[in-house]
């Protein structure tokens, strides 16, 4: 019989899948014929991103080292993918889980923390940062309580780790070590520095690319406002290593956007912003070695975060693109450089 004990025993090992269309000619069908893009598809991981990777490693640290005690509780300011990977893990493993979220996360998100067990506490973004009410005081104020375990994403070293150890041998493994370029998008900057760090080591001539949104820390910028979620900082995160990504690629809220509809409808592969994101900078990539010595056995691995089926209200969303001037519908469906 076929079968595994539990949910949790079918994280990682996400496929890689070729891009073709959606590379405009840029990408080769075959190995040598030209760069080959191969996407990473992180959105089947069973709590549907490449976060249950995290969780699972940094609970796991956290009960060997003791700071996580039998019943204990996780304590975490998130609303997104983390919140689930770890709510997921949590509940098997017999703890409870608390979140924080702001007020303006929606109901949905919410709504499927609370259907894997895990309670929810909203905190309002209308008061000041010192604020008792305040999303970070809440936080802390739980975090302190005896028994509570903040994970803390952003400073956890067992973030980059677990890519270190599990993500980035899975590439290497997959492309049999063939894989010349990785590009991720960047948010606490884990797995770009845990993959990165472990392909640099098999073969410090890997090249390793962030996608960053225009505006964020990482491209330059000073954290001014964008839309694509989960990626981008305004912060410099300990989780982050400098010296691992050989390039930036800033892309725009725009090309982000019209990017992630056309590999719904192009590749089939309904993901979110971010991978679109990240998908662009590889297509990019794709375009400046197309043709090039080195493009010919180029292996191009870029890494898609999540599933689009979270962002149904917003970048698949006509109206919520137009009220931000940025194009819809059929629009969205031709090159990203035809219409923008
Ligand atoms: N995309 C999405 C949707 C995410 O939630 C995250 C994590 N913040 C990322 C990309 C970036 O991953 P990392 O934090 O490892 O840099």
């Amino acid at each position: 019989m076929e079968y595994v004990d539990s949910l949790l025993d079918l994280i990682g090992n996400t496929p890689l899948v070729r891009l073709g269309r959606a590379l405009d000619g840029a990408g080769a069908s075959e190995p040598g014929q030209g760069p080959l893009v191969l996407a990473k598809v992180e959105y089947l991981n069973p709590g549907g991103s490449v976060k249950d990777r995290i969780a699972t490693r940094m609970i796991e640290a956290a009960e060997a080292s003791g700071e996580l005690k039998p019943g204990g509780t996780i304590v975490e300011p998130t609303s997104g993918n983390t919140g689930v990977g770890l709510a997921m893990v949590a509940q098997r493993r017999g703890y409870k889980c608390i979140f924080v979220c702001p007020d303006k996360v929606s109901e949905d998100k919410r709504n499927v923390l609370k259907a894997y067990g895990a309670e929810v506490v909203v905190a309002p973004t209308a008061v000041p940062p010192e604020h008792p009410d305040s999303y970070y005081n809440v936080s802390d104020r739980l975090a302190s309580q005896p028994g509570a375990w903040k994970p803390n994403q952003y400073a956890n070293p067992n973030n980059p780790r677990s890519h270190y150890e599990e993500t980035g041998p899975e590439i290497w493994r997959q492309t049999e070590g063939k894989i010349t370029h990785f590009v991720a998008g960047v948010g606490t900057g884990g797995t770009i520095s845990g993959i990165g760090r472990y392909l640099k080591e098999q073969n410090p001539d890997v090249q390793v690319i962030g996608a960053d949104p225009a505006g964020s820390v990482y491209s330059g910028g000073t954290g001014r406002p964008y839309l694509v979620e989960g990626v981008g900082e305004d912060f410099w995160p300990d989780t982050y290593d400098r010296d691992i990504a050989d390039r930036i690629i800033e892309v725009s809220d725009a090309d982000s956007f019209a990017y992630t509809r056309r590999l719904a409808r192009e590749e089939q592969l309904l993901v979110g912003g971010s991978a679109g994101m990240a998908a662009y900078a590889a297509k990019q990539l794709a375009t400046e070695l197309a043709g090039t010595p080195e493009g010919e056995n180029a292996v191009i691995v870029v890494l898609l975060p999540d599933s689009g089926r979270g962002y149904l209200t917003k970048v698949f969303n006509d109206e919520w693109l137009a009220q931000y001037g940025f194009a819809t519908g059929e629009a969205a469906k031709q090159t990203v450089g035809d219409v923008l």
